[in-house]
């Protein structure tokens, strides 16, 4: 019934959002236990996957979970964040990749401020596909699961979500734990699992240049420096060349190995998760925000224009006006940076809820084009959106 060779399934990545404490991790957990039915997919425990708020304790920036498991026709790369923080942090720059969101609101609580805050975020990154997880029922009345229902529908709306095509899957994550045989168990996670196998798949550019934005590096003792992230574009086959670029670094190496989910594959298209063995190269000169490509089909540059919106306060923006000079930390497909943004000669100031036409120069060099969307976090707040415009010289 399950494929045996993993690249002829179908790749969806998958991430659960949602307010903290609505059970996200321990959806996360209850999706993978009903799934390692199939003998493909391993169980993780809710204390294994929430094991990275520990790790992060200690100092070392992981800060999400990757778990992975499979339906019939599909295999589902599945992100599960520890913190709020790391949601805003990997729904900006990793989200990107995020196909289909979970969202997770908790029935005995109904919308929480993070879970509009991730919604925002949904539609402002482009996640087409929103399945909604009702957790908890297992502790209110019908009532109050219908009411729950209607809020999180007109929430969507509000947002541009056309809520009647999305799914409202009542369930109890902690009942599908404890193995109870209760309507909201098991059934809850298969029509979870139903939705998500009907979720379209995007089209992947497999013909274009190939083109890897790193998330991380991990050094693999006796091998090398493993950099991991999704392929955006295009095919990557063993042993061929690569560049190394962004941060202001521009190496050429050799992809010695290529790993999709811990197994040595020939060659990886766009769409998939993969580590690659880079030759050569030491772990910290890796780093996230740095890109792997073909030839020179990338460039990258420290200063361009952009059309900006400055957030009002109502939207979770600026509460001040935004002067020129003004440096923070912008966020880009998977990276982010510290950002100066120079405004106009004949603008002495951006309004929140205006829009302006400005220079942005960044730390180092990165790699970037023109269409990119980013944005500007100010702490717990996004002060400014926009789109670039123009590369500069
Ligand atoms: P997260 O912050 O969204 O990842 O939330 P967790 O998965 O860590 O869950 C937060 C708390 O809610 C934990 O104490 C869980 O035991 C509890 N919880 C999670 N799912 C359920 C559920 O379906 N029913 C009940 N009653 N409690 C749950
Ligand atoms: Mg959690």
């Amino acid at each position: 019934r399950y494929m045996s060779d993993n690249a002829k399934l179908e790749h969806l990545n998958v991430g659960t959002i949602g307010h903290i404490d609505h059970g996200k991790t321990m959806l996360t957990s209850a999706i993978t236990k009903v799934f390692s039915g199939n003998g493909k997919t391993k169980f993780m425990k809710y204390d294994e996957i929430d094991r990275a708020e520990e790790e992060r304790a200690r100092g070392i920036t992981i800060n999400a979970c990757h778990v992975d498991y499979y339906s019939s026709g599909r295999h589902y790369a599945h992100t599960d964040c520890p913190g709020h923080i790391d949601y805003i942090k990997n729904m900006i720059t990793g989200a990107a990749q995020m196909d289909v969101a979970v969202l997770v609101v908790a029935a005995s609580e109904g919308v929480m401020p993070q879970t509009t805050e991730h919604i925002l975020l949904a539609k402002q990154i482009g996640i087409k596909n929103i399945i909604v997880y009702l957790n908890k029922v297992d502790i209110v009345d019908e009532d109050t699961l219908e009411l729950v229902e209607l809020e999180v529908r007109e929430l969507l709306d509000n947002f541009g979500y056309d809520s009647e095509a999305i799914p409202i899957i009542p369930g109890s994550a902690l009942d599908v734990l404890n193995e109870k045989d209760s309507e909201w168990g098991t059934k809850s996670i298969m029509k979870l699992i139903d939705a998500l196998d009907r979720c379209k798949i995007p089209t992947r550019d497999t013909k274009g240049p190939f083109r890897l934005p790193i998330e991380k590096a991990v050094t693999v003792p006796g091998r090398g420096t493993v950099a991991i992230g999704t392929i955006s574009k295009g095919n990557l086959k063993k042993s061929q060349e690569v560049r190394l670029m962004g941060r202001g670094v521009d190496i050429k190496t050799i992809a010695s190995d290529i790993q999709v989910f811990h197994q040595s594959v020939s060659k990886a298209t766009a769409g998939e998760n993969v580590g690659v063995l880079l030759r050569g190269l030491r772990k910290d000169i890796v780093q996230r925000g740095m890109f792997l490509s073909q030839d020179d089909s990338l460039s990258q540059t420290d200063t361009f224009e952009a059309q900006i919106y400055v957030q009002t306060k109502e939207e979770g923006g600026r509460k001040v006006p935004l002067m020129n000079n003004y440096v923070n930390q912008i966020y880009m497909e998977n990276w982010d940076i510290a950002c100066m943004v120079k405004l106009a000669e004949n603008v002495p100031m951006i309004m929140p809820g205006d829009t302006a036409l400005c220079k942005m120069i960044l730390r180092l060099p990165m790699v970037l084009e023109p269409g990119q969307r980013f944005f500007i976090r100010e702490g717990t707040i996004t002060a400014l959106t926009g789109i670039i415009s123009k590369i500069l010289p």
